[in-house]
């Protein structure tokens, strides 16, 4: 059985804790891999690495730090087919949607290359009387990482990438139900030329996660995964003094309004309700349609679904694969069981020929949700579209905003004045207008509300690994 260790000091370093994990390909339901959960002492031992290649790695200058970012991306671009293999066995996701998560994380590498720009600090001559002022952005210290299964290589490039590249080491701890990638980028990483110490990988569980929490060297955490988890990671790493970004989970609506296009509304539900099978904080999960157009809305969505081959990333025909473990699969197929008894209606019930052998649920459809419906006010994160239906423009307003949630909005119109009125009162940290999932560099990824503080992507994702200093100077 393979199994799967952590990265320190630019090696792997097989556990010896003895509690382990199992990890699954979930396209065929077998095990593939043991993944070792270290203990406290084996993260204390990282972050004692990352200590110790602090000082010499904070003071590597700028256009050698830029460097090694164009190696590593070189090496990321280089080796992309292999990830995204290695990824897909134990995500689940088709290879284009593996190839895809990777070209993404590879824009935030990119950007890293940019970090002497990035970096410059200000001036300002006479400030006050023979005084002039300076201000500069310095690395904070060990950071870490802790990141979600549902993009192994995409999350932790949006982290590491900056943390390092803005002279912090840094310690991750991925999934642990799909670590293979974290190990692999490691290697990588000491190919491009990045110091023993600087980036290490601990796998493992909430013991794990604690012990970064609770170590005096971790000056900050950024933490993407589930609401739950985020408020505990933001109250317990706060309380112990660090900076911390937790980015939590969403329930994004989709607004259809009167003058929509109808056929662009429903290819773009079905894209972002079902693309790597729901499994993505951006997946639509509302499909909030105003009365008028309902009815001939869902229908649409209806007949896009025959269309989407389900089914094992082996067959590059597949467009959507399985969900991540059978518990999730059974947790998210509990909804659709659940449903009529709230008093909603399963349209398309995707448990009917789902494939067999994995963790499989087909595209599924639930109308008549209503708030207070638990498929409404939990997190989903699987192929189900939940619709609502409301009659004026403000009541649509509210029922989104009245969300514990604010990651995601889109909102479907032919009238732009009324999509930037619309757009300026919803609660969320990112709005679509005519269209879904754009995304780039230069605007701000995050939530709002219970999807979490802080930003990532952008000059903003910078902030959360950085201290800034003014020092003044009397002439
Ligand atoms: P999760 O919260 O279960 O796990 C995330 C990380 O936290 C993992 O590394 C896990 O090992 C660790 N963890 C789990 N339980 C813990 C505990 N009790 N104490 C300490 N650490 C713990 O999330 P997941 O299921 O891996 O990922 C899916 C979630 O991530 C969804 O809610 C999704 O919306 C969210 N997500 C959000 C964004 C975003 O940008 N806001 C992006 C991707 C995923």
């Amino acid at each position: 059985m393979k199994r799967i260790s952590h990265w320190i000091n630019g090696s792997i370093v097989a556990g010896t804790s003895g509690n382990v994990g199992k990890v699954f390909n979930p396209a065929t339901g077998t095990q593939s891999a043991e993944v070792d959960f270290a203990s406290v002492s084996e993260v204390d031992a990282a972050v004692a690495a990352a200590k110790a290649a602090l000082p010499a790695w904070r003071a590597t200058n700028l256009s050698r730090r830029a460097e090694i970012m164009f190696n590593i991306r070189n090496l990321v671009q280089a080796n992309r087919n292999e990830i995204a293999q290695m990824l897909s066995a134990e995500h689940g996701k088709v290879i284009s949607d593996a190839l895809g998560e990777i070209a993404r994380g590879l824009e935030n590498i990119e950007f890293a290359c940019g970090i002497p720009n990035l970096l410059k600090g200000g001036y300002s001559e006479q400030a006050s009387a023979g005084v002039d002022v300076y201000s500069i952005k310095q690395p904070l210290g060990v950071v870490a990482g802790i990141t979600p299964f549902n993009f192994p290589a995409m999350v932790p490039m949006w982290m590491f990438a900056n943390a390092i590249a803005c002279g912090n080491t840094f310690i991750l701890k991925p999934s642990e139900k799909d670590p293979s990638v974290a190990l692999f980028l490691a290697d990588l990483l000491k190919q491009a030329g990045v110091p023993d110490g600087v980036f290490n990988v601990i796998n493992g569980d909430k013991v794990s996660v604690d012990a970064l929490l609770n170590n005096p060297d971790v000056s900050a955490v950024s933490f993407v995964g589930s609401t739950p988890i985020a408020r505990y990671i933001y109250e317990t790493g706060t309380k112990n003094g660090k900076r911390v970004q937790a980015l939590g989970g969403a329930k994004n609506h989709m607004l259809v309004l009167p003058d929509a296009d109808l056929d662009m509304a429903a290819d773009a539900a079905v894209s972002a309700a079902y693309g790597s099978a729901g499994e993505r904080c951006m997946a639509i999960s509302v499909l909030l349609a105003v009365d008028s157009v309902a009815d001939a809305l869902i229908e649409k969505v209806k007949e896009r679904i025959p269309n989407i081959k389900v089914g094992p990333a082996s067959d590059s025909a597949n467009e959507m694969g399985p969900l991540i473990t059978a518990e999730h699969r059974d947790k998210v197929a509990g909804y659709l069981a659940g449903a009529a008894a709230e008093g909603a209606t399963v349209v398309v019930d995707g448990r009917e020929n789902a494939p067999t052998g994995g963790f499989f649920l087909n595209p599924s459809i639930i109308d008549g949700v209503k708030p207070g419906m638990r498929c409404y006010d939990e997190e989903i994160f699987g192929p189900v579209l939940t619709v609502m239906t409301f009659e004026t423009e403000k009541e649509a307003i509210q029922i989104a905003n009245n969300s514990v949630y604010g990651l995601a909005a889109a909102i479907w119109t032919s009238n732009l004045s009324r999509a930037h009125k619309v757009s300026r009162k919803l609660k969320a940290g990112t709005v679509w207008v005519n269209c879904y999932e754009e995304g780039d560099m230069t605007v701000p990824f995050g939530g709002m509300k219970r999807s979490g503080n802080g930003r990532d992507k952008s000059i903003h994702a910078l902030e959360k690994y950085l201290e800034m200093k003014t020092t003044w100077i009397q002439l």
